[in-house]
């Protein structure tokens, strides 16, 4: 394979726009090593979650590289990319269906045990033990019945499920209560451990957490660092 164990990230001057004459990123250099922690941090329109959709190769850049493990995106395939890379955003997408699909994308080898023990690691035991049917249990298209906090807990759960070793998660802005607040900031800790995250950060415990800081201005670098050096 081409990517294994922890991936390291590189943007080399990466220049991409969704129109040719115009580019909303510029020039983007960065380096994250494996296993630490960016948080990029931007003003609204300032490129952030274009950033992470061109990692998951939903656009092709018109300049510049994207490396995962030095290997440039274009080399590996898409399967492969999204595979890997694990993108959590604020709008969880759940589907009509069973608490263990909505988890596990129809995997019928992931056991119950495994599912229920992430689930207890993430704080979503006690919301699990009050569903009638267990994993079994339906959840509508809309995710009925489901808080904004526990929709975040859910998509944390589907990275344990899928292994993925890159994780780009675009924070929630809205506030969630200060008890949701507090289990979303274990489940968080969990869920960096071991792995490489960029995070769309929207709280400062979040920034305080983060190893290295690119702050995005216009779609250019304004800094980029290790956090106690910015
Ligand atoms: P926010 O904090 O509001 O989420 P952001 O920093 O994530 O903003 P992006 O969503 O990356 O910013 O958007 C950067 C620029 O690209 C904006 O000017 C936006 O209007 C434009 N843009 C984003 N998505 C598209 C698209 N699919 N087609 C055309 N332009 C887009």
């Amino acid at each position: 394979p081409l990517l294994a164990g922890a991936l390291d990230v590189a943007f080399e001057r990466v220049t991409f726009g969704y129109n040719e004459d115009e580019p909303v990123l510029r020039d983007l250099s960065f380096h994250l090593p494996s296993g630490k922690i960016l948080g990029v941090l931007g003003r609204t329109g300032s490129g952030k979650t274009t950033l992470a959709r061109l990692l998951l190769r939903f656009y092709e850049i018109q300049s510049g590289s994207i490396c995962l493990n030095g290997v440039p995106l274009q080399k590996i395939g898409v399967d492969q990319v999204r595979q890997r890379i694990a993108m959590v955003t604020q709008d969880v997408q759940l589907f009509q269906g069973s608490v263990r699909d909505n988890l596990t994308f129809f995997k019928r080898h992931v056991s119950d045990e495994h599912i229920i023990a992430v689930l207890n690691e993430l704080g979503l035991g006690r919301w699990l033990q009050a569903l009638p049917d267990g994993l079994e249990s339906e959840l509508g298209g809309d995710g009925t019945g489901i808080s904004a906090g526990e929709a975040q807990l859910l998509a944390f759960a589907r990275v344990f499920l899928e292994h993925s070793d890159l994780v780009l998660l675009d924070e929630a802005s809205s506030r969630l209560d200060p008890a949701t607040e507090q289990v979303i900031e274990r489940a968080l800790e969990r869920l960096l451990q071991g792995r490489t995250s960029i995070i769309i950060a929207h709280r400062l415990a979040t920034v305080q957490r983060a190893d290295y800081i690119l702050i995005l201005r216009d779609g250019q670098v304004l800094e980029f660092g290790p956090r106690a050096e910015l």
